[in-house]
C-alpha cells in the first residue's frame, strides 16, 4: 500500500467504541493503529497499561485478512483471547494446550476468512507447517507482542524469538509490527535490526505511569510495613516480592494468622499449587500474592493496586518492571519498596558469580537502583530519568518525595563524619547496633564493660534515637561511605567514607516524616479515583461480575475492568441505554451482562435509597490527583473536624457528594467515632438500631427509627461502627 494513502481514523474509532466500549485513543494509540492500517512496519513503546494490545487489535478489524500475533507466553495468549471474546471479536490461539477440536476451529477461521486475529508462540509459528499453512491463507499483518525478547540486551531474552528473523523472507509483502515496554535505544535498534524493518515507524511514548505512586522505606519493621500497605487496600489485589522462597513462606504465614488473604507463589511449590494460587489470585478468590519475581511474567491482572517490595530487586529495570504490574488499568495504585543495605550486599555478592562481562552491567544496574532509594528526588522523574526522558513537570504529587514524606537532614556532613569517626574509634570492629548505641550514649552494659563510654566519639548524637542514627548507618552503607564486611557485618568506612571525613564529600542522610502525615496524605490520593462511587454498590456488583466469570470460566477483568465496574457504580445505570453508555462496555458486552448488571443496580439503588442513571458528563474528566483535588482538600478539613456543610461549602462542592468523600475517608483513615458529623441525640438511637438490624443494609435500621432518621446520618455511623 502506499505510504501516502489516508487512513481511516473514525473506523478505528468506530470499531473501538463497538466493540470496547471506548471512546478516545490514549496517547500513541492512534499513530500506532494507523501504521498498521498504512501497511508501515512499526516498532511501538509504551509503558505496561498504556494500552499495546488495542493498537494491533482494532486495526485488525479495519483490514480484511487475519491478523497474526506473536507472544510469548500461552497464559497471555489465553486471556487476550478470552477478553477479544468477550469483546465479540472472533480470536483463537494455538498451541499445546488448546484442544485439538478448538485448533480445528480456528483453522477453520482462517480457511474461511471469519478469524480476525490468530496469537501463536513463536516456535510454533517458525514450523514449516505453520509457515506454510499461513502463506497460503489471507494474513493482513504481524503483530510481534513483548518483541524485546528477540534482542540479548533486553532483560527478557528468548532464543525462541530469534527464530523470528524468518518472517521477513517467508512474508515479504507483509507489514511487521513490533510492541514491547522496554525502553533501551539498544533494544529497539536490534529489534528492527533482528526483523530486518523496513522504514519503520518508530513510537514511543512517556514511561512515565502517572497513576502509580512511588514510596521507598528503610525496612525495619518489615511486617508492620507491609500491613500499612495492606490497610490502606482492604478488599484490593496486590503482590508482595520477596527475594527468597522463606522469605515468601514466611510473610504469606504471618499475613494469614493475621486475619489477611494471601497466598505464597515461588518456584519450590508444586506445579499445581503454584497453579492454584495465581488462578486463586487471578480470579480475585484471594487478595495477595507473596511471590518470589518467578511470579508475575505472563499475568495481565490489571486491577493489582499495590506491588509491596519486601526486599530489593536486582536493578532498576527490574523494579520498573515489577512495579509496573499495579495499576494497569489506569486506576490510583501504589508501590512501596522496603531497602536494606542487607539485601545490597546480597546482591553484590550474587553478582559476584557472573561472568566478567556480565558483571559491570549489572553492577550499574544495581547501583542505579540503589541511587533511586537513597535519593531525594521525584521517584517518576528518577525512574524516567533513567530511561532518558524528562517529565514535564518537577513535581509528580505521586511519590514519597514529592508528597512530602522524606526530607533530608540540613547538617548532613557533621552527622556523617560523627558516625565515620565512631566506627574508626571502634577499630572497625563493631556491627551497625552497637555503633548507633556508642554515638547515642547508651548505657549498654557491653558498652560500659568494652570501656566505650570512654571513647571520644561516645554520645556524639545523643539528642538522636537509635533507630535514627541506626537509619543513618544504612544510608552511608548504601551510599558506599561505610561497609559491611566478615561475617559478622562489622562496620568499615571505605575510600569515599575518609573522603567524607576529609569533608570532601558530602552524604545525603534522610530523616522519615511521621507517617500519620504521609499515610493520610497518601489515603486520599487513592480515593481521588473513588469520588462519587458508592463502595457499597461496587462491592455488590464485584461478587456479580466474580459469578459471571466464574460461570464463563474467565478471569473477572474479562466480565469488567475495574474501572468499568467503578463508573457503574458511580453512574448507576438502570437501563441499556444508559448502561451501554458507561466507558467499557461495548456491544457484545451489554447484550451479554447488561441486563443482570442493570437489575442488581437497580434493586440495590433501591435499597439505598440512591439516585440512578446518573449523567456521565461530569465525571467524564478524571478528577485532578494531588493536592488540589477535591477529595485531599476534603480529608484535610474532616481532620479539623468541620461538618459536612461547611466542607461542601468550602469546596463548591453538592453535600451528597461531599457525603462520599467524608464516607471515603471515615473507611481509610479507620475512623470510629462519628461524633463531628452526627448530631448528638441521634447519635446512640442509630447505633442501637444497628445493633439490633447488623451493619449489612441501611434500609432496616432506616425503617427500625421509623424513617425519622436521614440515611446519611444512618450511613457515617455504620461506617465508622465497622471500623471498631
Ligand atoms: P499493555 O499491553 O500496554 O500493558 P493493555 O493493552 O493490556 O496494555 O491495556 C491496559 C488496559 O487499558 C486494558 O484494560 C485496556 O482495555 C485499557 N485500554 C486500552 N486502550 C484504552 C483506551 N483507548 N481507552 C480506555 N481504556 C483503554
Amino acid at each position: 500500500m502506499d505510504a501516502a494513502m489516508p487512513v481511516d481514523t473514525d473506523s478505528l474509532l468506530e470499531k473501538m467504541r463497538h466493540y470496547w466500549g471506548y471512546d478516545r485513543f490514549r496517547p500513541l494509540q492512534r499513530e500506532a493503529m494507523e501504521a498498521v492500517l498504512a501497511d508501515r512496519d512499526s516498532v511501538v513503546v509504551m509503558p505496561t497499561g498504556g494500552g499495546k494490545s488495542l493498537c494491533y487489535q482494532v486495526p485488525s478489524l479495519c483490514k480484511p485478512g487475519l491478523a497474526v500475533v506473536i507472544s510469548p507466553l500461552i497464559s497471555l495468549m489465553k486471556d487476550q483471547v478470552d477478553a477479544l471474546t468477550a469483546c465479540g471479536v472472533q480470536a483463537a490461539c494455538v498451541n499445546s494446550t488448546v484442544p485439538v477440536a478448538e485448533k480445528r476451529r480456528a483453522a477453520e477461521g482462517v480457511r474461511e476468512g471469519w478469524l480476525k486475529l490468530l496469537y501463536l508462540a513463536p516456535e510454533r509459528l517458525v514450523t514449516d507447517r505453520t509457515l506454510d499453512f499461513l502463506q497460503s491463507a489471507n494474513v493482513s499483518f504481524l503483530a510481534i507482542d513483548e518483541a524485546h525478547c528477540i534482542s540479548e540486551w533486553g532483560h527478557d531474552f528468548r532464543p525462541e524469538y530469534r527464530q523470528l528473523k524468518v518472517l521477513r523472507d517467508r512474508f515479504p509483502n507483509l507489514a511487521i509490527h513490533c510492541y514491547t515496554a522496554t525502553a533501551t535505544e539498544q533494544v529497539r535498534h536490534d529489534i528492527a535490526r533482528q526483523l530486518e524493518l523496513r522504514n519503520h515507524d518508530l513510537l514511543v511514548g512517556s514511561f512515565d505511569r502517572p497513576n502509580l505512586s512511588f514510596q521507598v522505606q528503610r525496612r525495619a519493621d518489615r511486617l508492620s510495613q507491609i500491613r500499612e500497605v495492606l490497610n490502606r487496600h482492604r478488599g484490593e489485589s496486590g503482590i508482595i516480592y520477596c527475594i527468597r522462597r522463606a522469605d515468601v513462606e514466611e510473610i504469606a504465614a504471618q499475613l494469614n494468622s493475621l486475619g489477611y488473604n494471601a497466598r505464597p507463589y515461588h518456584a519450590g511449590l508444586s506445579d499445581v499449587q503454584r497453579k492454584t494460587n495465581q488462578e486463586d489470585f487471578i480470579q480475585d478468590r484471594v487478595e495477595t500474592i507473596v511471590a518470589t519475581v518467578a511470579f508475575g511474567m505472563g499475568i495481565d491482572k490489571p486491577n493489582v493496586r499495590y506491588v509491596v517490595h519486601a526486599g530489593m530487586p536486582k536493578s532498576l529495570e527490574n523494579y520498573q518492571q515489577e512495579s509496573g504490574r499495579a495499576g494497569r488499568d489506569g486506576l490510583q495504585s501504589e508501590c512501596v519498596l522496603l531497602y536494606s543495605s542487607g539485601d545490597l550486599m546480597l546482591w553484590k555478592r550474587m553478582l559476584d558469580d557472573l561472568p566478567p562481562e556480565a558483571q559491570a552491567p549489572a553492577m550499574a544496574s544495581l547501583d542505579a537502583l540503589d541511587k533511586f532509594c537513597v535519593s531525594v528526588t521525584c521517584r517518576h522523574q528518577a525512574l524516567v530519568g533513567y530511561f532518558g526522558q524528562t517529565l514535564e513537570s518537577d513535581t509528580c504529587q505521586a511519590c514519597d518525595v514529592c508528597l512530602g514524606e522524606v526530607e533530608m537532614i540540613p547538617d548532613a556532613l557533621v552527622v556523617g563524619q560523627k558516625i565515620l569517626s565512631c566506627v574508626v574509634r571502634l577499630n572497625e570492629r563493631f556491627g551497625a547496633d552497637y555503633t548507633a548505641k556508642v554515638l547515642n550514649g547508651s548505657k549498654d552494659k557491653r558498652i560500659l564493660e568494652m570501656r566505650h563510654d570512654q571513647l571520644s566519639t561516645y554520645g556524639l548524637l545523643t539528642d538522636h534515637p537509635v533507630s535514627a542514627i541506626r537509619d543513618w548507618i544504612e544510608q552511608l552503607v548504601g551510599q558506599s561511605m561505610l561497609a559491611k564486611t566478615g561475617e559478622y557485618n562489622t562496620l568499615a568506612v571505605t575510600q569515599l567514607g575518609w573522603q567524607v571525613l576529609k569533608g570532601e564529600v558530602e552524604p545525603k542522610l534522610i530523616k522519615s516524616r511521621p507517617q500519620s502525615s504521609s499515610t493520610s496524605a497518601r489515603a486520599a490520593k487513592l480515593t481521588d479515583d473513588w469520588a462519587g462511587v458508592d463502595r457499597g454498590l461496587f462491592d455488590d456488583l464485584r461478587e456479580l461480575r466474580k459469578a459471571e466469570a466464574e460461570k464463563q470460566a474467565v478471569p473477572a477483568y474479562v466480565v469488567f475492568g475495574d474501572a468499568t465496574l467503578r463508573d457503574l457504580a458511580r453512574l448507576r445505570p438502570t437501563t441499556i441505554p444508559s448502561f451501554r453508555r458507561v466507558k467499557g462496555v461495548g456491544e457484545k458486552r451489554c447484550l451479554d451482562f447488561g441486563p443482570q448488571f442493570t437489575q442488581r443496580i437497580s434493586h440495590y439503588c433501591q435499597q439505598h435509597e440512591l439516585t440512578t442513571d446518573l449523567d456521565p458528563a461530569p465525571f467524564v474528566q478524571s478528577p485532578e490527583p494531588g493536592p488540589s483535588s477535591p477529595a485531599f482538600k476534603a480529608f484535610d478539613l474532616f481532620r479539623e473536624g468541620l461538618p459536612v456543610a461547611e466542607v461542601a461549602q468550602r469546596l463548591e462542592r453538592a453535600e451528597s457528594t461531599t457525603f462520599g468523600y467524608l464516607a471515603d475517608f471515615i473507611r481509610h483513615e479507620r475512623v470510629t467515632d462519628p461524633a463531628p458529623w452526627v448530631e448528638p441525640k441521634v447519635l446512640p438511637q442509630i447505633e442501637a438500631a444497628a445493633e439490633a438490624c447488623g451493619l449489612e443494609r441501611l434500609k432496616p435500621i432506616f425503617e427500625h427509627l421509623d424513617q425519622s432518621v436521614p440515611y446519611e446520618a444512618i450511613r457515617i455511623v455504620t461506617a465508622c461502627l465497622r471500623n471498631r
